[in-house]
């Protein structure tokens, strides 16, 4: 709903508009770009006509307030008067107005959940719901944290029965995961039991800020949260462990002091909750930026570095978003990361105390966020959200045959992909990449690229152009049938194959319905999108 960040991209007259199908984007009129709408809300205008006061909002107030130039709409409990806002909506008024007078969160979410609505439309901001949803009996979560040591100790053991669990998860999902927590002298491992087996160091994300202790470990779709104020205070460096074959996560923190803790902590917001990913927040930290290189004219490969008190790996094919104050107003973009070059031996599971993430970015001259972005100074910081994403490693597994399509910058999913196949699947017959650019000078990595096809037989690029000059003597166009179906040959006639793409939306809603047309079933293509 409010798909904010990609409002004003692509351009008006640009193909990239002329979306076949999904989320259609609305030409904004002339002064209505996210930055106009950045300026309004900054030049101190009444825009909820309360003249600044917040108000408890009654769902029969609410429905009221369902008109065009008199429109409320309740996100995760609070109210916003989205009215001022519909002009500057980039997926047009009718699209804002399906949650008139009514909870827009389901709708919210099902687009964008990363927008930081909260910093976007905080001058919109009526108040609160005045209803407050009664509270599950017996809930630990809601046990107050003044309870005595026993009590404490009980809820911190990850042993009370699941908390937070929804109906659905308890019927469908996953077994509900539990933690404990044991300590040596000068040390404390807090054990989380997911009772899956699939688990990797990429499974969980831990951060220890200011004593409290938060790790958010991924069992599927779920997220099982781990959120305590630790009770003594700890180093800033920690380890985690995975034994895979039981399932079994640990994070051995190390005592300030050589002293017995009597608990862990207490209990923080969500602790020890266990809901599907979907309906989770996006924990940002703040990363250091290392390095910015040239890549091409307009593309640069920045390294950002993790806080030592995190521990976060980005899986393969998985995006972050990057968060930076513009104006005053906090701004997210989805970014994929990649690895600092093509060559290099891929090592996986990157290493634990791996603590730099790469990504190649375009800066767009008139874009919002990329040119601050490249304004930033070495040392400078950028937050970094959990990652999120839909492809999955196991999409790889036994793979003979593995195509990717790419459109400019939809180029870096296909990075770490591209790594992880050539030298983990021992099944993989061939990996072609077909890389639709304007020019030559577009181009990313275009000579490891070529070292690489040079390097390793299974490997072959062909790049194409749509603006090329009159040197170029290699492919031209757009992503077409012609092009694809010369492209797409299996190595044998029923080999398992991946086909992944990425790019401009139009660019990969057109290849997906070519694919579909050649025949390739929807387990064999994987669309990389927010
Ligand atoms: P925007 O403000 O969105 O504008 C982009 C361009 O659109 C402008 O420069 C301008 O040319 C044009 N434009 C803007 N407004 C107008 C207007 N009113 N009229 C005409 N033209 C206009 N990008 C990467 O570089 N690397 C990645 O790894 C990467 N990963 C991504 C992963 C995902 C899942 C997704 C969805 C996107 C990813 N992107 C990536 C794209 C990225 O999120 C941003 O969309 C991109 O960086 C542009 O951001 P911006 O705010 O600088 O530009
Ligand atoms: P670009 O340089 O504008 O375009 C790259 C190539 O794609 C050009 O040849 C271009 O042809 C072609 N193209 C553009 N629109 C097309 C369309 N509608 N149909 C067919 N071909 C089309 O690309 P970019 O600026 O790097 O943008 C990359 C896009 O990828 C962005 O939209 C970004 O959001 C997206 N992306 C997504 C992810 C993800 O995971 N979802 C990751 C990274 C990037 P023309 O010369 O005709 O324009």
């Amino acid at each position: 709903m409010l798909n904010v960040p990609s409002q004003s991209f692509p351009g008006l007259s640009s193909q990239q508009r002329v979306a076949s199908g999904g989320r259609s984007k609305v030409p904004l009129k002339q002064g209505r770009s996210l930055m106009d709408w950045i300026r309004l809300t900054k030049s101190g205008k009444d825009l909820t006509g309360l003249k600044g006061r917040l108000i408890e909002v009654t769902e029969e107030e609410l429905k009221k307030h369902n008109k065009k130039d008199d429109c409320w709409i309740c996100i995760r409990g609070f109210v916003y008067n989205v009215s001022p806002y519909m002009e500057y909506h980039p997926g047009g008024e009718d699209e804002l107005m399906r949650a008139a007078g009514s909870d827009g969160t389901d709708l919210f979410d099902q687009v964008h959940r990363w927008v930081n609505y909260e910093s976007m439309l905080k001058g919109c901001l009526v108040g609160r719901m005045a209803v407050k949803p009664a509270l599950p009996k017996g809930d630990p979560s809601v046990v107050p944290f003044t309870r005595d040591y026993r009590e404490e100790k009980k809820i911190l053991n990850g042993m009370l029965p699941r908390s937070q669990v929804t109906d659905t998860l308890a019927k469908e999902g996953p077994s509900s995961p539990s933690y404990d927590w044991f300590q040596t002298d000068s040390l404390v491992t807090i054990v989380i039991y997911t009772k899956q087996k699939d688990i990797s160091l990429d499974s969980v994300i831990v951060d220890l800020r200011d004593d409290s202790l938060r790790a958010e470990t991924f069992i599927k779709d779920y997220s099982y949260l781990i959120h305590t104020g630790l009770s003594h205070e700890i180093q800033e460096d920690f380890s985690v462990r995975v034994v895979e074959n039981v399932g079994k996560i640990e994070i051995v923190v190390k005592k300030k002091e050589n002293a017995s803790w009597k608990c862990l902590g207490h209990p923080l917001e969500d602790h020890n909750s266990f809901i599907p990913k979907k309906d989770t927040g996006l924990y940002y930290r703040k990363c250091q930026l290392i390095s910015k290189e040239d890549v091409t004219h307009d593309t640069k490969l920045f390294c950002l570095m993790l806080p030592p008190s995190t521990h976060l790996q980005v899986p393969i094919g998985q995006h972050v978003y990057l968060k930076l104050t513009i104006a005053g107003t906090k701004i997210v973009k989805p970014y994929t990361p990649v690895s600092d070059s093509l060559l290099l031996e891929f090592k996986e599971p990157v290493l634990p105390n791996n603590k730099y993430i790469y990504f190649l970015i375009k800066i767009y001259p008139a874009g919002l966020f990329t040119p601050e972005l490249d304004h930033l100074q070495i040392g400078d910081y950028v937050s970094i959200s959990n990652p999120e994403g839909n492809f999955k490693i196991t999409q790889l597994e036994e793979l003979e045959d593995l195509f990717l399509l790419a459109a400019g910058t939809g180029f870096t999913p296909m990075v770490k992909v591209l790594n992880y196949a050539l030298t983990n699947i021992p099944s993989l017959r061939k990996v072609k990449l077909m890389f639709f650019n304007k020019t030559e000078d577009d181009i990313i990595w275009r000579s490891q690229l070529e070292k690489l096809a040079f390097k390793d037989e299974r490997f072959d690029v062909e790049f194409v152009l749509s603006a090329p000059t009159s040197e170029w003597n290699g492919k031209q166009g757009h992503i077409s049938p012609g092009l694809l179906s010369e492209f797409l040959k299996r190595s044998l006639d029923r080999s398992r194959v991946l086909v992944c793409i990425c790019g401009p939306v139009p660019f990969t809603e057109q290849g997906v319905k070519l694919l579909h047309d050649l025949n390739f079933s929807k387990d064999e293509i994987h669309s990389f999108t927010a």
